[in-house]
């Protein structure tokens, strides 16, 4: 039927991350209704969410509370020019519950529409500081294969997945280099988990020596790489990486757009999780649940102090978007995180991760399971064709997407990433939900 969302999808809309020419034949699922756990299409199907939308609908979907806040906002002011000195008053809360709840002294937040936009900005005022430094040439930043940190310019280019970038992409080669991810994977079996950290440590002091430590303005890492495969770094990595950083004066950026708001356990997952305290931390996804679009830039005293100096260049911090601090998203924000902090989500989130982790573990010795590794409420399980030699399947397989498709068969919509596959459920998830998602996804994997 022509008139159908279908239908109007596949003629009209450019999906991101999909490949056009094949989804001008397949054409896409709608997606019509969710609620708590569940999503539903337009063809009435009941579908588990195990990805919460993607890394986001923390609180699950379809709150009432959530819709009366927003709709009470709309109602009282929805929109006003953000620029200069005007704001309004859900965007000086949210930020005063930021500064109280962020780690150290992260007390100042500049607002954009997600995490891409968040990465950019962080960036932008990494920038800006050394410059009213009068560090002129501290520019370069340092970011890591397999990382993800976004699909607008910058970053886009921070990221590390190089699978998703073509030529005509490249605009940041002159000021950002990548590393090794941390991959407790990939480390060959006989080195040790301290003597892998050891190796990351040197391998990022040596690009900083080769770059010049007067050139290196900042390093970006997210406290757990999720896109790239819930990457899990060895032990005591984040601390060492940001005692180098301490030893340079090289500014750590914190890209929590996943392992915050409860993700991991904790409103923030680099100091509560990894003992390391970042000079900015970036967020989006989780701290609106998806409700709303919304990134937040966290920036230290420190970074405050420097740029808030009568301008010495002349210019003004020259990123400014038009739903800065936007009222529906920042009214949404404070009562995403009254509803985490009334029922207890942090902590029902890390009984569940208990549960969900060690049921996950189980599955292990079934065959074509190379890993199964997470954290908190991130997982994920990577397939291989032989185990002991860790041999990827050959592209042609589908393995990953043969899975996937076998789950939603069954009614639970896990992320297949290549080969991997990825799990991030909404934190109100129960023992009976983890039961059924790995039963679902034991069936799946084993008639592959
Ligand atoms: N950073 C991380 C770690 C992410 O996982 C993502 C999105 O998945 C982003 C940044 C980009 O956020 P957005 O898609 O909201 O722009």
């Amino acid at each position: 039927d022509a008139n159908s969302a279908w239908a109007k999808d596949k003629a009209h809309v450019l999906h991101p991350y999909t490949d056009f020419a094949s989804f001008k034949d397949e054409g896409s699922q709608v997606i019509t209704g969710a609620k708590g756990m569940y999503v539903t299409d337009s063809d009435g199907n009941r579908l588990l969410d195990a990805i919460a939308g993607l890394w986001c609908v923390n609180i699950g979907h379809g709150r009432r509370e959530m819709a009366d806040a927003i709709s009470d906002q709309v109602m009282q002011m929805q929109y006003y020019n953000p620029f200069g000195h005007s704001t309004n008053e859900p965007a000086a809360e949210l930020g005063a519950w930021l500064a109280s709840h962020a780690p150290g002294d992260l007390n100042h937040v500049y607002y954009t529409t997600g995490g891409s936009t968040a990465n950019d900005a962080a960036i932008r005022l990494v920038h800006y500081y050394f410059t009213m430094k009068g560090q002129h040439r501290k520019k370069k930043i340092i970011s890591r294969n397999d990382a993800y940190h976004g699909a607008t310019y910058v970053a886009a280019e921070l990221t590390g997945i190089h699978a998703t970038k073509m030529s005509f992409d490249k605009v940041g080669e002159h000021f950002i280099n990548h590393v090794s991810a941390a991959n407790m994977y990939a480390k060959p079996d006989d080195v040790s988990e301290e003597a892998y950290c050891d190796y990351l440590v040197r391998e990022f002091e040596n690009r900083i020596e080769q770059l010049g430590p007067d050139n290196v303005a900042a390093f970006i890492a997210e406290p757990v790489m999720g896109a790239g495969g819930v990457l899990i770094a060895p032990n005591g990595y984040h601390r060492r990486m940001w005692e180098v950083c301490k030893r340079h004066d090289i500014l750590y950026i914190a890209d929590e757009v996943v392992t915050a708001f409860g993700r991991l356990g904790h409103w923030f997952a680099s100091e509560d999780v990894f003992d390391y305290q970042p000079d900015i931390l970036v967020s989006a996804k989780g701290i609106t649940s998806g409700y709303v679009p919304l990134g937040v830039t966290l920036i230290s005293d420190e970074i405050y102090d420097v740029i808030s100096r009568p301008q010495c260049e002349g210019g003004v911090f020259s990123m400014g978007l038009t739903y800065f601090g936007h009222p529906l998203a920042c009214r949404a924000a404070l009562t995403n995180v009254e509803i985490i902090e009334r029922e207890g989500l942090l902590g029902h989130a890390r009984m569940m991760a208990d549960h969900f982790q060690s049921s996950a573990q189980r599955l292990k010795s079934l065959d074509h399971i190379g890993d199964v590794r997470g954290h908190g409420l991130m997982l994920a399980i990577e397939l291989v064709e032989d185990k002991a030699s860790k041999k990827a399947f050959p592209i042609t397989k589908q393995a990953g997407a043969n899975v996937f498709k076998n789950c939603v068969d069954e009614g639970v919509i896990v992320r297949p990433v290549g080969d991997k596959i990825i799990l991030s459920p909404p934190l109100v998830i129960n023992e009976e939900e983890i039961g059924k998602i790995f039963s679902v996804l034991g069936r799946a994997i084993s008639s592959i």
